[in-house]
């Protein structure tokens, strides 16, 4: 059973109200009404008789002459017991009261026959006192006048009598209805109240199961707010719960003028961790930075997790910017020494290093948004340049920010119009003199900044993904221009094209090789393609497969830039590449450097027991050249040898070179 609203119960409840008040107010009136009616009737009845006999007692006295009474107060007293019998018939009012008149035939007719019997006294009490002297006591009309008075009162009394029946049988009529209300309306009362107790009872059920489910509620209300403001993994405030902090941090500091320092910190190369690790004990080491970062911290300070491998401090209410400034410095301190102490990962000792950006309110911003902003291009700053330190934010960086931010911008329009243009770095062979090759280095011909070097805007296209597509068109610049030498009859020579390591990283990337290869009918030796150490090291197990590929087409791979990353030599085995070009940085002053000497030597060494061969970078100085030549490098590029030039000029050179059949054109 359903319980039933509220409104219902109080609808019940006021229909029983109405009704006991209606049945009390029914008897009341009803008793009332018999009693207003009933003893008028009665008094009447009497006051008939009472009249009557005192008219037949004045009437004796006045015949006996003992009083004085005059004859017209006998007709009085008739009369007045007449105009009872009337007023029971007909209805009637004076000083006792009002009379209502009888309804019942039987006692109508009785009243009647008093008023016949009332008649005939009369006359014959008027007959008697015309007749004074034969109607003394004892006399025949005497006694006639007593019949017909007794007559009289018989029939008086009978109406007494009737009236009193007639209002028994109302009492016992009215004692039912009594009865029958009251019993009615404990019967409904108790109805209502059994109804009540039960909806009651029933209305406590569902108010326990509703607190039960608003408990639930509740519980879950809470748990969602922890999971909306907490982060799971380290237990620490996430991003909404710091940017509700950083709001009223900078809300307060506004008010009372003061400062904020903001840290923006993001561990170095987290994700090798995770990838080396596993997510479980990558999850397990962010666990263990919170700790470490919370426990560095004052009880005011404020440390959130705002993504992957990025965290906030909030330093509030500090007096002013260098106040702020130095708080933010001994904390950056602090915190990047503790997070160098390796971490004891189940057994196993990891070691970590963070690079924190810092920016102050107001100083470096005056709004949240852009606080963390600055805070977050301090830190990319820092991770740029200095990983594993701290960096403040600054009008400069931001500067640079701002150049990157609108290169970035210009770089989409410039991959859409095909804004880039490529230059060709000579590559010769250094023992025998002779080009073997070029190199294929991008330039960006910008409408405002004219030619652009590929260092002012590879960076954002990487971060952009626009790398890729400029790999692309680099690439097809590259076949088509060798197609044209082919048709011209010059010898064919090798291109050897840099690719970025998202465009490297790409499933099909022997297939896009290979399309291009035939469409512009090219032979596959003259291709090479140039992957930095880095890149290769990403994805050993993609990079392993692309080159076995890149290997069946016929197309060679160099190691670019070698000795800059963060491989061992003894790992070069494990690079299935043909070509390993060394760094430049090895070669700067090799004639001079006896460490730089021993590095190259043993380069080419473990390079010719690989069977490789080697490109030397960036040979500026005959010596270089000399000394190059005489540990036996086989080839080498550089600005001595020739700069990167566009391709009309490689063209020249090419020609020339086949000419003369001369080695080494000055630049
Ligand atoms: P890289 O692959 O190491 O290219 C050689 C860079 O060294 C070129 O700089 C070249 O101009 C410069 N260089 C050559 N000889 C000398 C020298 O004797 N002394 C000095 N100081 N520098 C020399 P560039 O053209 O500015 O290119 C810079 C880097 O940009 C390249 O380094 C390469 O990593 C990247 N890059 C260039 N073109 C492309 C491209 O099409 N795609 C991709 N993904 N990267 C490219
Ligand atoms: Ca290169
Ligand atoms: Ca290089």
């Amino acid at each position: 059973m359903r319980f039933p609203r509220r409104g219902y119960v109080a609808g019940y409840f006021g229909f029983v109200v109405i009704v006991s008040l209606a049945i009390v107010g029914y008897l009341a009136t009803t008793g009332e009404q018999m009693a207003s009616r009933h003893t008028p009737q009665i008094d009447a009845a009497m006051e008939i008789k009472f009249n009557a006999a005192m008219g037949h007692l004045w009437f004796e006295e006045i015949i006996a002459g003992d009083r004085n009474e005059q004859i017209e107060d006998v007709w009085g007293y008739l009369e007045a017991s007449d105009w009872y019998a009337r007023a029971l018939l007909e209805g009637g009012q004076n000083q006792e009261g009002t009379f209502v008149p009888l309804k019942s035939p039987t006692m109508r007719r009785q009243i009647e026959s008093v008023r016949e019997a009332l008649a005939r006294f009369r006359t014959i009490a008027e007959q008697r006192y015309s007749n004074f002297e034969a109607s003394l006591p004892g006399s025949d009309i005497d006694q006639k006048f007593d019949r017909i008075f007794y007559e009289f009162i018989d029939e008086a009394d009978q109406v007494e009598t009737l009236l009193q029946e007639s209002i028994v049988v109302e009492l016992a009529k009215f004692k039912q209805t009594v009865i029958f209300l009251t019993a009615m309306l404990l019967g409904t009362g108790f109805v209502v109240t059994v109804l009540l107790y039960y909806f009651e009872s029933q209305r406590t059920l569902h108010l326990s199961a509703i607190e039960q489910k608003n408990e639930a509620i509740e519980r879950k209300n809470s748990e969602l707010d922890y999971l909306a403001h907490f982060d799971h993994t380290s237990g620490l405030p996430n991003r909404t719960l710091f940017t509700d902090r950083l709001n009223q941090a900078i809300g307060h500091a506004e008010r009372k003028s003061n400062s904020v320092a903001l840290l923006f910190i993001d561990l170095d190369r987290f994700k090798s961790v995770n990838d080396r690790l596993g997510h479980a004990r990558g999850d397990e080491l962010l666990k263990h930075t919170a700790n470490r970062l919370q426990q560095s911290l004052r009880a005011d300070d404020s440390v959130a997790r705002i993504g992957g491998d990025e965290f906030t401090i909030i330093l509030a209410d500090l007096d002013d910017g260098t106040t702020a400034a130095t708080a933010a410095q001994s904390v950056a301190e602090h915190i990047l020494g503790e997070l160098t102490k390796p971490f004891d990962l189940g057994g196993l000792q990891v070691a970590l290093s963070a690079s924190v950006g810092i920016a102050i309110y107001p100083l470096d911003a005056d709004d949240p948004d852009n606080l963390l902003i600055n805070a977050d291009h301090a830190m990319y700053e820092s991770k740029q340049q200095h990983p594993g330190h701290y960096c403040f934010f600054s009008r400069e960086l931001e500067q640079r920010v701002q150049r990157k931010v609108q290169i970035s911008h210009d770089l989409q329009g410039a991959v859409k119009d095909n804004q880039f243009t490529v230059h060709y770095q000579p590559q010769w062979d250094l023992q025998k003199e002779a080009i073997v090759g070029f190199e294929a280095l991008v330039r960006w011909q910008h409408p405002e900044q004219g030619l652009l070097a590929p260092d002012s805007f590879l960076g954002v296209a990487e971060a952009t993904g626009l790398i890729e597509e400029i790999d692309l068109i680099v690439l097809n610049q590259v076949c088509r221009l060798q197609q044209e030498w082919a048709k011209l009859g010059l010898p064919g020579c090798k291109m050897s094209v840099n690719f970025s390591a998202i465009l490297f990283s790409r499933p099909e990337m022997a297939q896009i090789l290979a399309s291009r290869l035939a469409e512009y009918c090219l032979r596959t030796e003259n291709l090479q393609i140039e992957l930095t150490e880095t890149a290769m090291l990403q994805d050993m197990k993609h990079t392993r497969e692309l080159c076995a590929q890149l290997m069946n087409l016929g197309i060679p791979m160099a190691i670019d830039d070698f000795g800059t990353g963060y491989s061992s030599m003894a790992y070069l085995n494990n690079f299935p590449a043909k070509v390993l070009k060394i760094d430049r940085t090895f070669i700067h002053e090799v004639d001079k450097n006896r460490t730089a000497q021993a590095i190259v030597r043993s380069m080419l060494e473990l390079a010719g027991n690989l069977g490789m061969e080697v490109v030397a970078e960036g040979i500026e100085t005959e010596q270089e050249k000399v000394f190059l030549q005489s540990a036996g490098c086989s080839y080498g590029q550089g600005y001595l040898l020739g700069k990167p030039m566009a391709a009309e000029q490689a063209e020249k050179l090419l020609l020339a070179c086949q000419d003369d059949n001369v080695a080494f054109l000055s630049p």
